[in-house]
Parts: structure tokens; C-alpha cells; sequence
């Protein structure tokens, strides 16, 4: 069992570290918020108010954080503190070219990091299913899995440094498309007279089959665990699908990577959220694309 520093206990956060207490680890967390904190230390993670202190004696430092701004500035600020040859793994989605960045900090440490980025949610934190798609070193990637199988069901090693978030958003690409997609067919049938069920009994067997409409389905009724069976509350929020297709354009552009119809996916979230509706979930996207 380690010694682990996890940084940043939101919503998927806390979750996380809690799931590590439950494997056996001995977890140090810090947040800037008192309330995550409190949070925290009923979870039995020993809470502490600055990031120095949590990584102090820490095998592992683990950070879940919203940007890659804020990746950057701490792994700067204890990349330092740190234990020799400990490791850093950010599970944050972040763009591509901060997640390089913040391993050559972690480098120049002579410490041992790995870009995580994680997707199932908030319920997948909880539950401690988790799909981790990695980035780093084979020794790196040796070292975390066991710590993360505390956390997540399926860990994949997708390549060397930042391979981990270039997964992340080339998968919620497909997803923001897909899910437009998805959509644009109900608001199609309902106006062709198709009901719900009929459409969904074909397509979800037909060569119209995706995970949007099958597990995640935008209209209520045929998959009856889907957001849109309770108007539409996340899940996976409005702001947060934005935010994924924004780091898949910006990746693109630095890539020089041409992706149509993942810019389109951006605008009409972007046009969706500036109606008022980032806190709802992605699927409700359908009431747009009705018209
Ligand atoms: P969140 O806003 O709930 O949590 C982030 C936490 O980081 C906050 O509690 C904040 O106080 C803390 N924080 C910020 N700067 C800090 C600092 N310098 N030191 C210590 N604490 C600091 O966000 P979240 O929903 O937990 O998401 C975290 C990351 O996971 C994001 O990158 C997000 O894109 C990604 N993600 C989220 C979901 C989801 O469904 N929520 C799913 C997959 C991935």
C-alpha cells in the first residue's frame, strides 16, 4: 500500500481518493476549499490546506484538477518537494501541449509522471469504474496500475507522453458528433411521424448503432437509465462536453489535423451553452436541434 498525495477533490476528486482509502492506501488530500476538505476527512483522507504538505513523504501525487493552467502552476510549485523518484499522475483533461509541459517539470525533477485523463463520470468515480487512458513510460505506467485498478476498471496504455489526453479528446469527439447525430435523427422521425421506440428498435440494431443512442439515448423512454428520462440532468454537463471539443480544435490546429464536423460540434454546443443551458446534460442538445 502507498503513500498518496491527491490534489483536487471536486466532483470527481474526492470520489477518487475515496476509493483509494477503500483499497488500503494512506491518502493526503488538499483542496482549496474548505468544504472539499471536510469532505475528505470524513472520507478518511487526512486533509490538508497546503499542496506542499500533502506531497511531503508521498510515493504518489495524484492531481484532479479543472485546466491545464492549474496543472502546470502546481506540479511547478512541488515538482521540487517532492520525494526522489516519486511519481506524478495527472487524471485532469487538460490540452495536450500543457500535459507535455507538465511532464518535462516532472523530468527535470528526475520524477516519473504519466498524463491519466479518465471518462465514466462522476457515477464511474464513485463506483471505481473508471476507464484510464494513460500516457508515459512502460516503468511509470508499471508503477501506477495498480493504484489506478483502485480507481478505475479498464487502464489503458495509449503511448508515451500526452497519448493519455490525445485519446481523451479524439474519444469525446466521436461522442459530441455522434450525439449531434443521434439527435438530428429524432428530430427528424418525430417530424416524419416515427415514434421514439420504433426508430430507437431499428437504428440500435441496425448500422445506425453508437453508444449515444444505445446507452445514453436523448429522447425519454427506450433506455430508460439516459439523462433525458430526467430532464435532462447530468451525467456528463453541457460545459464540460464544450470543453472537451474546444482541446480537440486547439490539438487539431496544433496538429494540423483537419476535423469538420468536430469544429461544427463545438459551435452548436457553443450556441447551446450561450442559450442559457451548460448545467444540463450534452443529450438535451435534441431541444436545439428541434428547431
Ligand atoms: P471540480 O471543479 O468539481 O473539481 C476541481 C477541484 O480542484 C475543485 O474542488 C477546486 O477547488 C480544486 N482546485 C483548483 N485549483 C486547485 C489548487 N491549486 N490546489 C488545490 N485544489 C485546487 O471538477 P471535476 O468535475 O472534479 O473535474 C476535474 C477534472 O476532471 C477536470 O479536468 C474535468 O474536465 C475532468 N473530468 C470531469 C468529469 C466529470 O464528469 N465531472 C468527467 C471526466 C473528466
Amino acid at each position: 500500500m502507498a503513500n498518496i498525495a491527491f490534489i483536487g477533490l471536486g466532483n470527481m476528486g474526492l470520489p477518487m481518493a475515496s476509493n483509494l482509502v477503500k483499497a488500503g492506501h494512506v491518502v493526503t488530500g488538499c483542496d482549496l476549499s474548505p468544504a472539499a476538505r471536510d469532505a475528505a476527512s470524513e472520507a478518511g483522507i487526512r486533509p490538508v490546506e497546503r499542496i506542499a504538505e500533502a506531497v511531503d513523504g508521498a510515493e504518489i501525487t495524484i492531481t484532479m484538477l479543472p485546466a491545464g493552467a492549474h496543472v502546470v502552476a502546481v506540479w511547478s510549485e512541488i515538482a521540487a518537494l517532492a520525494l526522489p523518484q516519486s511519481l506524478f499522475v495527472d487524471c485532469s483533461t487538460i490540452d495536450v501541449e500543457s500535459a507535455r509541459k507538465a511532464h518535462a517539470i516532472a523530468e527535470s525533477h528526475g520524477l516519473s509522471s504519466l498524463d491519466a485523463p479518465v471518462s465514466g463520470g462522476t457515477g464511474g468515480a464513485g463506483a471505481g469504474t473508471l476507464t484510464f487512458m494513460v500516457g508515459g513510460a512502460d516503468d511509470a505506467f508499471a508503477r501506477a496500475e495498480p493504484v489506478l485498478s483502485a480507481m478505475g476498471r479498464k487502464i489503458v496504455h495509449c503511448g508515451s507522453n500526452g497519448a493519455g489526453q490525445a485519446a481523451k479528446i479524439c474519444n469525446n469527439m466521436i461522442l459530441g458528433i455522434s450525439m449531434i447525430g443521434v439527435c438530428e435523427a429524432f428530430a427528424l422521425g418525430e417530424k416524419l411521424g416515427l415514434s421514439h421506440q420504433a426508430l430507437f428498435d431499428v437504428a440500435s440494431t441496425s448500422s445506425g448503432q453508437c453508444w449515444s443512442l444505445t446507452t445514453y439515448c436523448p429522447v425519454p423512454g427506450p433506455v430508460p437509465a439516459s439523462p433525458a428520462n430526467r430532464d435532462y440532468m447530468p451525467g456528463f454537463a453541457v460545459q464540460l462536453m464544450l470543453k472537451d471539443l474546444k482541446l480537440a480544435q486547439e490539438a487539431a490546429s496544433s496538429a494540423g489535423a483537419s476535423t469538420p464536423l468536430g469544429a461544427h460540434a463545438a459551435e452548436l454546443y457553443s450556441l447551446f451553452e450561450a442559450q442559457g443551458q451548460g448545467g444540463r446534460d450534452f443529450s438535451a442538445i435534441i431541444e436545439m436541434m428541434r428547431g
